[in-house]
């Protein structure tokens, strides 16, 4: 697979379960949390998929088109791992976190810290989407939409 192909796969596996989430998301209390503003396309889209939301966004800078930028009060600057932290307890409904870099090691490093991060800032029920995995006892692996291939992108929900 090309690196632009992988894109498209990355991009498509958003869209799609963010897509598969957002109207179970829709019916329950809680905050959204994206974890990594980036371009803000994945906020964008989830501030179009549920209207009216709160969507606490996160990220070490802000570089987003000006079109999908948060409000100052819902945007934390910084290191996710220690600014999240002040949020344990929100109850959040979903929790969206697209902070892979593509560097295997890399990623191994956020997979030692991120699923108990995002387990203690969900509500039970709530959902985990995720370009790195989510192994942790409370958060459990849910079925992506069949156009997402094996192990492209993970959702899980806590439980
Ligand atoms: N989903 C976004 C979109 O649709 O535009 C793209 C997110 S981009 C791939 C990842 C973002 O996460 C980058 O802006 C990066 O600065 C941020 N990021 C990655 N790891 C981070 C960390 N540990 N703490 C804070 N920000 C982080």
């Amino acid at each position: 697979m090309t690196r632009l192909e992988n894109f498209i796969s990355r991009m498509t596996a958003q869209r799609d379960i963010l897509d598969q989430v957002c109207p179970e998301v829709a019916k329950m209390e809680g905050p959204v949390l994206e974890l990594g503003l980036g371009n803000g396309r994945t906020y964008h889209h989830l501030r179009e998929r549920l209207p009216g939301r709160r969507i606490v966004v996160f990220d070490r800078e802000l570089s987003a088109h000006a079109s999908s930028i948060p409000n100052a009060e819902d945007f934390v600057l910084g290191e996710i791992r220690e600014t999240a932290k002040r949020f344990i307890g929100i109850d959040a409904a979903l929790v969206h976190a697209d902070i892979g870099t593509g560097y295997d090691d890399r990623d191994a490093v956020t997979s030692t810290w991120l699923p108990d991060l995002i387990a203690r800032l969900l509500r039970v029920g709530g959902f985990a989407v995720s370009g790195t995995p989510l192994e942790h006892p409370l958060l459990q692996r849910l079925q992506p939409p069949p156009s997402v291939p094996a192990d492209r992108y993970f959702v899980c929900r806590h439980v």
